[in-house]
């Protein structure tokens, strides 16, 4: 009985990776070194950016990075597309750089890297989209039917 409430009191323990449970030793933190791995890429990376006095290439670095990321998250380029922030956060996106920003007619921003788009919505959601004005796909406005 004693050892039935021992497992029950004690917290549950979560992959600071993916956040699935891990049932491994106590001091365990990553559920594999896969996940180990990309913590601690991604935790050098914040360091990095936090910490860094912005050069040029740097700036440029982060701008590809998050383009990159913004484009492969929007597989399909759709005009819109929604996602959790925390799984472009996780990715290593940087929020701090864009190429620009776009007060829509309701007053809320649109954040740009380059063609691509990225807009802060309620309960951590992002809305991302491809300005397809800027790819030179259509002539007129962003095509965007909100
Ligand atoms: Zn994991």
């Amino acid at each position: 009985m004693v050892k039935k409430k021992e497992i029950w009191d004690k917290p549950e323990r979560l992959c600071r990776e993916c956040g699935k449970k891990l049932l491994g030793r106590v001091d365990q933190r990553f559920c594999n070194d896969f996940c180990r791995n990309t913590y601690n890429r991604h935790e050098k990376q914040r360091l990095a950016a936090e910490t860094a006095d912005y050069t040029e290439v740097t700036i440029i670095a982060i701008l590809k990075n998050n383009h990159l990321l913004l484009r492969s998250f929007n597989k399909h380029q759709a005009v819109t597309f929604l996602i959790d922030k925390e799984k472009l956060y996780k990715a290593g996106f940087n929020f701090n750089f864009c190429t620009g920003c776009y007060q829509e007619s309701d007053g809320r921003l649109r954040y740009y890297c380059f063609e691509q788009t990225w807009q802060e919505l309620p309960y951590g959601r992002l809305e991302l989209g491809v300005d397809r004005q800027k790819l030179g796909l259509t002539s007129s406005g962003r095509g965007v039917q909100l």
